[in-house]
């Protein structure tokens, strides 16, 4: 069964060829110097965040988690537009620096933080979201040894989960963060002439779809903020909510829309407690900014028969593009939205399987698709690709070439 995904409908095109940015595929890929590759659209990026401040309550800022899409030239981009920046790596935060981004908005979150990376993150004065009671000692060595108040937010693991998400981070035991039953004894134990306190950190999840977990998690985030603001003898300067936000992958998926969330949000604050009065509340995204501004996009270089199915060869695969072969956390492999550049609609279609150049059968681009019919030389594209790509993908896997990554 192949159900239209509902994104073919916003696509830009021209006499039934797919335009990006305005230009059809071939001519970007020259631009690009090779297929394959990933083309991310500038509008687009923008266009997002001015949905995300028309929609969302104003008062609420909004980080790009690096993450999601650290190409430099993009992250340069959004820095333009968001208030901050989270970063997850010494060579993130590097990233964050070079887009000129005021020190005090960046923040930096992640499991097993090196040693390297807290003494590099006090020296710049980019907020620490700490995770353990260890790495709060090591802050505090680097203290000791730089003689700058580390900025230090803590990044507290929920006894609450949200639910629907396709990536639960919070929530149980996890590797994240710090109990927040752990909470009361760190903070009164804090010492403020050593460190600069910041807030709180809650992420509990990603790729979430479901307006109705997000509103119920925000509430319960909300509620642990005011309980940890409580129990802290310094004032909460911010309080991070995490994201979470999910854009549509599969068959079936809708956009989420925003319209509860945030109506919900804009009571949560207007309502907050007194000790919350004067902090300001992040979210912070990666996914649902860029996730839909990118395109991968490769060439058909074979085409063959194989006891009743119809295989497109092409040059790209699950080395440039894991999270649309199925192996990036994904329990069922399903299909992102494909499309011939060239040739959107037509009478003449056939299911086909898209594959790439590894030797596994791991390196799927789609499976049982119904596309028009496609040769040799043709483009395949991708959609929803500007999340969790070129670096999330294992690119020396196989030692094919790099892919080429533009943004314009
Ligand atoms: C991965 C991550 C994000 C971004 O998640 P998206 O689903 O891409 O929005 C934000 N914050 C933290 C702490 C993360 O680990």
């Amino acid at each position: 069964m192949s159900k239209r995904h509902h994104r073919l409908a916003t696509l830009a095109s021209d006499k039934n060829q797919l335009l990006v940015a305005g230009r059809p595929v071939a001519q970007l890929v020259s631009i690009a110097g090779a297929s394959p590759c990933y083309i991310y659209d500038r509008q687009a990026l923008s266009a997002r965040v001015a949905q995300f401040r028309q929609q969302m309550p104003s008062s609420l800022r909004l980080h790009y988690a690096i993450k999601a899409n650290p190409m430099p030239a993009l992250v340069n981009h959004m820095a333009q537009y968001v208030d901050g920046l989270d970063v997850a790596s010494h060579q993130e935060m590097l990233i964050a620096l070079g887009c000129g981004m005021s020190t005090a908005h960046i923040s930096f979150a992640g499991p097993a933080k090196g040693l390297h990376e807290l003494r590099a993150a006090v020296a710049a004065g980019i907020t620490i979201n700490v995770e353990s009671s260890l790495e709060l000692e090591r802050l505090y060595q680097c203290y000791d040894e730089l003689g700058i108040r580390p900025r230090v937010a803590f990044r507290v693991n929920p006894d609450f989960e949200l639910k629907s998400s396709g990536m639960k981070m919070a929530g149980g035991p996890k590797q994240f963060g710090i109990d927040a039953e752990q909470m009361p004894a760190i903070l009164a134990g804090l010492d403020l002439n050593r460190l600069s306190f910041q807030g709180f950190h809650i992420f509990s999840g990603s790729q979430n779809l479901n307006a109705e977990s997000l509103v119920a998690c925000h509430g319960q985030t909300f509620a642990l903020a005011a309980q940890l603001a409580n129990q802290v003898a310094a004032p909460v300067q911010h309080v991070n909510i995490g994201g979470g936000l999910g854009i549509p992958y599969f068959p079936g998926e809708q956009t989420l829309a925003l319209d509860d969330i945030a109506q919900n949000l804009q009571c949560l604050l207007d309502q907050r407690p007194e000790v919350l009065a004067h902090t300001e509340f992040v979210m912070e995204l990666g996914r649902w900014l860029v996730g839909e501004a990118g395109y991968y996009v490769c060439q058909v270089t074979d085409k063959k028969q194989s006891r009743g199915q119809t295989y497109l060869m092409t040059n790209g695969g699950l080395h440039h593009h894991l999270a649309n072969s199925g192996n990036f956390g994904q329990v069922l492999r399903k299909n992102y939205p494909v499309v011939l550049a060239h040739c959107l609609d037509s009478d003449e279609q056939e299911v086909v399987e898209i594959v790439g150049p590894l030797c596994t059968p791991l390196d799927i681009i789609g499976a049982k698709l119904t596309l028009p019919t496609a040769a040799v030389g043709d483009y395949i594209v991708v959609l929803q690709s500007g999340a969790y790509g070129a670096s999330a993908s294992p690119q020396k896997f196989l030692g094919h070439p790099e892919v080429a990554e533009l943004l314009i």
